[in-house]
């Protein structure tokens, strides 16, 4: 079987749930995975938002917003009048119950029932278009198999004994429908696999039926060498392996959720990136093989927070790094790059829920600055760092400030720590040096 996954724009008009249908119009069972449609997940969170300010009124009249431009949508979409009706069942109760969450206490649950609609929309709309075009097509409720453990890691076992189980008890079918990004967490309480979670949800998928291949699609020809949204000219490559793209995908590459390739990477699935507006452009392909050398592409993450830990005493103490390491360990917070100087540590995070508490906790035993509004720049390629055009990099990033440099902690990847600032100019000198080859000091 195929995984399919289509995002937002892809599903986001009904132009282009036209061309979804055609895509997925094929001989062969297949199971694809929708996102919400483009603007929805957005929308839901700043209605909630509204309700947590307690701005009812605002909250309302968002809600019904959003209810109009899905009327409207309906019968765009779907002519038969016996599933216009039932179509239009499913949206007003599912506008009724967001009505409904707005003189509710606002807690996480509350948020993420609320966020969750816009996947149940694009799907039960979908799913009624296939029908009305004589496609053999049923909704898989990826309530009913889609679940995290308490470490928020995919509960495989259980996704993979219930979804064979849906699948078993669902009419037979040549396309299986189901929700990206939503899923149930230890509890069984409503939850999601964050922002752009629908890719996670296409590989855990894949991986629980063995697939012979994912496909991602979305709204550029694959994944490109640089990001597209900061810099011109940049360009889809033809082959990835799983290491780069997860590495990419980590450290900020849009395209794909960071975690999308662990799963597949485990089985050997292959992962393929496609353009629904243009089908037939060739994509990216990601499996264990590597192509190519040197630079091979560079992406950027935001958000990041950087944090120098410096020994009261002059040296770094032997069992210093271990205290550092645990104080990280207990408030569950992962470090991104790292550097080490003789008297102090340099790290950066992503995650400041604990951040006071970790700054409290350190202070016990160094000093400590935390830097904010920080982005790392990744730079990914097979052997990059003995490639002879590598050591050139720091003469075009001279008028940079680099405030910190990972080189060699893999030979395929190394990372800069920029001010956020400064993170455009550093894409774009990256992209005429790297890829457009202009010479350094132009
Ligand atoms: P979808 O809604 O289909 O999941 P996303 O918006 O999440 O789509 O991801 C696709 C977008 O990712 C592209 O339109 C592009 O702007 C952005 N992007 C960022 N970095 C890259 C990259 N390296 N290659 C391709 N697209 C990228
Ligand atoms: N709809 C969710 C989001 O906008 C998940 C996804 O699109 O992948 O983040
Ligand atoms: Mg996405």
């Amino acid at each position: 079987m195929l995984v399919y996954k289509f995002g937002g724009t892809s599903v986001g008009s009904v132009i282009n749930m036209n061309h979804v249908k055609n895509i997925i119009n094929t001989n062969g069972k297949k199971i694809v995975v929708l996102s919400a449609m483009s603007g929805t997940t957005n929308a839901l969170v700043e209605i909630s938002g509204l309700i947590e300010a307690k701005e009812t009124k605002q909250a309302e009249k968002q809600i019904n917003q959003l209810h109009k431009t899905y009327n409207k949508t309906i019968y765009d979409l779907i002519q038969d009048q016996s599933l216009i009706q039932e179509v239009s069942g499913y949206v007003n109760s599912i506008f009724k119950s967001v009505l409904g969450c707005v003189n509710q206490p606002h807690t996480t649950l509350l948020h993420n029932t609320i966020v969750a609609n816009g996947e149940l929309l694009s799907t039960f709309m979908f799913s009624r278009l296939l029908q009305q075009e004589g496609l053999k097509a049923a909704l898989l409720p990826a309530l009913d198999f889609m679940r995290i453990d308490r470490t928020n890691e995919p509960d495989n076992f259980y996704i993979k004994q219930n979804l064979e189980r849906l699948i078993n008890n669902t009419d037979e079918a040549d396309i299986y429908i189901t929700q990206g990004f939503i899923c149930l967490d230890a509890e069984g309480q409503i939850t999601n696999l964050q922002r752009g979670g629908s890719d996670y949800t296409a590989t855990i998928i894949g991986a629980a039926i063995e697939a012979e291949e994912v496909q991602i699609w979305t709204d550029i020809d694959g994944f490109h060498n640089n990001d597209p949204r900061y810099v011109n000219d940049t360009q889809a490559l033809s082959h990835l392996s799983y290491d780069e793209a997860a590495e990419l995908a980590y450290f900020g590459a849009k395209i794909l959720h960071p975690q999308t390739v662990m799963p597949v990477r485990t089985l050997d699935i292959p992962l393929r990136l496609k353009n629904t507006m243009s089908p037939n452009a060739h994509g990216t392909l990601i499996t264990n093989q590597i192509h190519g050398e040197g630079i091979k592409a560079i992406a950027a993450k935001d958000g990041i927070t950087a944090i120098k830990i410096k020994s009261v005493r002059m040296l770094l103490a032997h069992g210093f790094l271990k205290k550092v390491f645990e104080v990280f360990e207990k408030y569950e917070t992962s470090i991104d790059m790292i550097t080490t100087s003789e008297i102090a540590v340099s790290l950066t995070i992503d995650d400041i829920t604990h951040l006071e508490a970790l700054t409290e906790e350190l202070e016990k035993f160094a000093t400590v600055e935390v830097d904010d509004y920080m982005s790392i720049v990744c730079l990914v390629g097979n052997h990059i760092i003995y490639h002879p055009d590598t050591p050139q990099l720091f003469q075009v990033l001279q008028d940079v400030n680099v405030r910190m440099i990972a080189y060699g902690g893999s030979n395929n990847n190394i990372s800069l720590l920029v001010n956020t600032s400064d993170r455009l100019e550093t894409l774009q000198k990256l992209q005429r040096y790297v890829f457009e080859g202009e010479a350094v000091g132009v």
